[in-house]
């Protein structure tokens, strides 16, 4: 029994250290660049850009594949950050994309919902909770306000409402200043 205990323990230590030994060998190192870019980028996956999400965008984006003005929900305040970080030059956002809105959440009228579950496949973030032929709801929280959910919903029973600006949301827009440290004369 002892003997059984100590090998099992044994063969536990050694998987476990080519499991350790593998992940350090293999691990795929994220473009740092590609992770800056999207990080300022607003995470809404909803593909406005002409890509299928914000890292593909923020890939193609780092790659020079595409402009820094195709996301409308990041707009001005975006463009104006991705060009600092790329020194590239501003350009306004592309109106083919799209055009800025204030932020918003999606709203479901639960009493005309049919329980199609149009919307909840849609969501590319699992924003909706539902089950087929029962009410749908907005999981407002993890919704990101890409209105994707409204165009399918056969009942048009999905709206948006803007989100209202508080202390907490408040965010300071563009222009922001880069503070550099002065160089002191040498007296
Ligand atoms: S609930 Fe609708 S608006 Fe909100 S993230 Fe999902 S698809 Fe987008
Ligand atoms: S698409 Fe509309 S009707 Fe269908 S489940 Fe969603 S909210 Fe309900």
């Amino acid at each position: 029994m002892i003997a059984a205990l100590i090998v099992m323990a044994g063969l536990a230590l050694f998987i476990g250290a080519v499991l350790g030994y593998a992940s350090l060998r293999f691990k795929v190192e994220g473009d740092p660049l590609v992770e800056k870019i999207d990080a300022i980028l607003p995470q809404t996956q909803c593909g406005q850009c002409g890509f299928p999400g914000c890292k593909p965008y923020a890939t193609a984006i780092a790659n020079g594949e595409a402009e820094i003005n195709q996301c409308p929900p990041g707009g001005d305040d975006g463009i104006h950050k991705l060009a600092d970080l790329l020194g590239r030059e501003y350009k306004p956002l592309n109106a083919d994309n799209g055009v800025e809105k204030p932020r918003a959440v999606a709203f479901i009228a639960e009493d005309l919902c049919i329980g199609c579950t149009l919307c909840l496949q849609a969501c590319p973030v699992d924003a909706i909770a539902g089950a087929a032929k029962q009410m749908h709801t907005i999981l407002a929280p993890l919704c990101t306000g890409c209105e994707l959910c409204i165009a399918p919903c056969p009942v048009d029973c999905i709206a948006m409402h803007p989100i209202e600006e508080t202390v907490d949301t408040w965010k300071w827009r563009y222009p922001t200043f880069t503070l550099k440290p002065v160089e002191r004369q040498a007296a």
